[in-house]
């Protein structure tokens, strides 16, 4: 193989074979096949970088002001300078007097005229023949030469394994009848074009990746993970799990729980309940996603989900990505389940080793019907007696390799168990349909009735005074209100040191109530006994820094002001938000921020103070961040799709789904062995 003799960098860039290499594709191009004489280019080099050539005049290197080396070249037309900062010797033999030189770069006015800084260089022999196509430039890490990538990559595509790697295998008929026009190449074609682009290629739709070559390979990678994500879910139906059905009947427990609740279900919370349990009657496992926006109501749905599984004599868990949010759910559950009989257990990382096993033992003897906790759940010492539903809130705020883990650990040898995911944050479309293809997702689209909109004001912080007494006069009507500090990127200590801060700040401002103080160094019990003082208003006003970002719940807190506002995601704000607007009262938020305000933040804010519309805020946060975020996949570029941008090539996405059933319903035979391939590694993390 070729890349044997690579050097080892190109191995460390995973450019380890024929094939990762055709796929590593330009991020830009230089057109080196046009030349322009010096006259020309000490005009047109002031817009554009620019191409041209000519023998050394003069070659001088200085030490004062600065080490640095200048080389005049000249042709029948003018002369150019060169000026490099920090040569090589061997740079100052290439551009002895009398060579030939071929620079390009872009013409600036120097100190003594018209100079080039740094110009890309080769010796060349005067009548050296243009190159005929565009020169690729490479995504590079350091010390890999844009000239070993290229060498490589002309190596690979010459390789006859890769031939057959990429050879077309898409039926020409369903091509045809799929594709908008018929001029798209084939994929070996499609991927010589982007390495070795012909001089009259229209560069602007290479750069923005919509060039029908572009097209033809990204559809092909959307093509690989539709199919990879049908798989997966035609594989999860095979699966066994226990079917769960008939839990109506009367004085079930699902019956029963219904009867504790406070409050009737909403009509909407009515509808997914339904389609959760038709999942659950199901033989094999359920994988769905409840989507509801802050405030929604999605806990009394997961509670649900695990009385029908009780009623049957298995386990169930619920899994939360932080304790405060664990804790949260413990109590609910607590509240609505030790009246009926069932035994709650509790695990979380902090637990003393003694509590720990006990915690463990109960759960391995089947003692323990309902167990909530953080990720401790799916550590290997855990294990279930009989566990028929996992639920995991907030599923996106566990990384990619967490999410890994539960769905290893969710299937044992035995069964497979129904899992549910629960999120507020709402899956764009483009998201749903490709990394999500396997999940099928219930929406809980209205709010429990009585809750009020909240009010959202943006203000500057040097009305931090006035912002206080508003919050005296809130809170002498006996309402409680949330003081939020901000992250501070990569500074923990530094968090910690501003929320002390405007926590003495506001004690001392507001001395005739209590205020307390949250954050994330505080151990588990310590945070507990705080959160649970604010739930009885033993705490009037609670200073926390953003632990608090998801699913704490006091309905009496109605306020909430949120310092530093503008160094807030749109989506960090809006689960903030829905903390308040949860009780009666009408709820206000306000947002501080201070100058200078960046134009990005200042439309964030303006839009957040606009809309509470989940799905709106949602589609802004991913045009801004892309679906990393989102995906919780930050850590790991590998999980994103490479050459699709979800936002730019919606519509083929749509494509590659008709086409991906036509495929697998028509021709299954032959997609198969050749997509992994395409994949590789990256199938497992798509499944995530
Ligand atoms: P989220 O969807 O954000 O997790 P929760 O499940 O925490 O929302 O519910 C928010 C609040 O609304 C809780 O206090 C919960 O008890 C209450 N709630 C849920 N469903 C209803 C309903 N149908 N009617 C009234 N209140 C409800
Ligand atoms: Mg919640």
């Amino acid at each position: 193989m070729t890349t044997k003799q690579a050097p080892n960098t190109l191995q460390k860039m995973g450019l380890n074979s024929p094939m990762a290499l055709a796929l590593h594709l330009p991020s830009r191009y230089e057109d080196g096949t046009e030349l322009a004489t010096i006259e020309e280019c000490l005009v047109q080099g002031r817009f554009h970088s620019i191409q041209t050539q000519g023998v050394v005049i003069r070659n001088q290197a200085l030490f004062r002001p600065r080490r640095q080396m200048l080389v005049t070249i000249e042709d029948d037309t003018a002369i150019l300078q060169l000026r490099f900062l920090n040569f090589y010797p061997s740079q100052q033999k290439q551009m002895a007097i009398g060579a030939h030189l071929r620079v390009r770069g872009d013409v600036r006015e120097g100190f003594q005229g018209p100079e080039m800084v740094h110009p890309a260089v080769k010796a060349v022999a005067p009548d050296a023949p243009l190159p005929k196509s565009l020169t690729p430039v490479y995504p590079a890490s350091a010390g890999v030469s844009q000239a070993a990538i290229r060498k490589a990559v002309t190596q690979a595509l010459r390789e006859s394994s890769l031939q057959d790697s990429l050879a077309e295998f898409l039926p020409k008929k369903l091509m045809a009848e799929l594709l908008p026009s018929n001029d798209w190449p084939t994929l070996q074609s499609a991927i010589t074009y982007l390495h070795q682009p012909p001089a009259d290629a229209d560069t602007q739709a290479l750069l923005d990746r919509t060039h029908a070559a572009w097209r033809r390979v990204q559809f092909e990678e959307l093509l690989a993970q539709q199919i990879s994500l049908k798989r997966a879910h035609a594989i999860r139906r095979e699966r066994h799990a226990p079917s769960f059905s008939d839990g109506k009947r009367l004085n079930s427990l699902e019956d029963r729980l219904l009867k504790v609740l406070p409050f009737e279900l909403t009509n909407s919370q009515t509808k997914v309940w339904g389609e959760i349990a038709s999942d659950l009657s199901k033989a094999f496992p359920m994988n769905r996603l409840l989507q509801g926006d802050v405030g929604s109501g999605k806990t009394v749905i997961a509670a649900l989900a695990a009385a029908r599984v009780m009623e049957h004599e298995f386990q169930a868990a619920i899994m939360a990505p932080t304790e405060i949010l664990a804790e949260q759910h413990y109590l609910k559950m607590m509240e609505w389940f030790e009246p009926l009989g069932i035994q709650v257990v509790w695990l979380s990382g902090s637990l003393k080793a003694k509590e720990k096993r006990l915690a463990q033992e109960q759960i391995e003897t089947g003692v323990a019907q309902l167990i909530i906790g953080t990720h401790a759940l799916i550590q290997e010492t855990v294990r279930f007696a009989m566990l028929g539903l996992a639920v995991i809130d907030e599923q996106h705020r566990f990384g990619v390799r967490q999410r890994l883990e539960i769905q290893q650990r969710v299937g044992s040898e035995l069964f497979y168990c129904h899992q549910l995911m629960m999120s507020a944050t709402p899956i764009p479309r483009t998201l749903a349909m490709t990394y999500y293809a396997d999940l099928d997702v219930s929406v809980i689209d209205e709010l429990p009735p009585g809750r009020k909109p909240i009010t959202t004001k943006v203000v500057k912080d040097g009305r931090r005074d006035e912002v206080i007494q508003g919050l005296q006069s809130w809170l002498s009507k006996g309402l409680q209100a949330y003081w939020v500090c901000p992250l501070i990127e990569g500074s923990e200590a530094l968090q910690l040191q501003t929320a002390v801060e405007s926590f003495e700040q506001l004690t001392q401002a507001l001395p005739e109530f209590k205020v307390g103080l949250v954050h994330g160094r505080l151990k588990a019990e310590e945070k507990a006994a705080v959160m649970a003082a604010f739930k009885t208003n033993e705490i009037q006003l609670l200073v926390a820094t953003t632990v608090i970002e998801v699913g704490v719940d006091v309905p009496n807190a109605a306020l909430m002001v949120i310092e530093h506002a503008e160094r807030f995601s749109y989506a960090q704000i809006h689960q903030l938000r829905g903390r308040v607007g949860r009780g009666t009262t009408d709820s206000v938020c306000i947002l501080m921020y201070s100058e200078p305000l960046s134009i990005a933040a200042k439309e964030r804010l303006q839009t957040l103070r606009e809309t509470s519309d989940g799905f709106v805020i949602a589609e802004r946060d991913l045009s801004l961040r892309g679906p990393g975020e989102l995906l919780g996949a930050k850590q790991s570029g590998d999980a994103m799709l490479r050459f699709v941008d979800l936002q730019r090539d919606a519509w083929l996405i749509e494509l590659a789904q008709r086409a991906a059933d036509r495929l697998l319903a028509e021709h299954a035979d032959i997609v198969g062995r050749r997509l992994e391939r395409w994949l590789g590694s990256r199938a497992e993390f798509l499944k995530a």
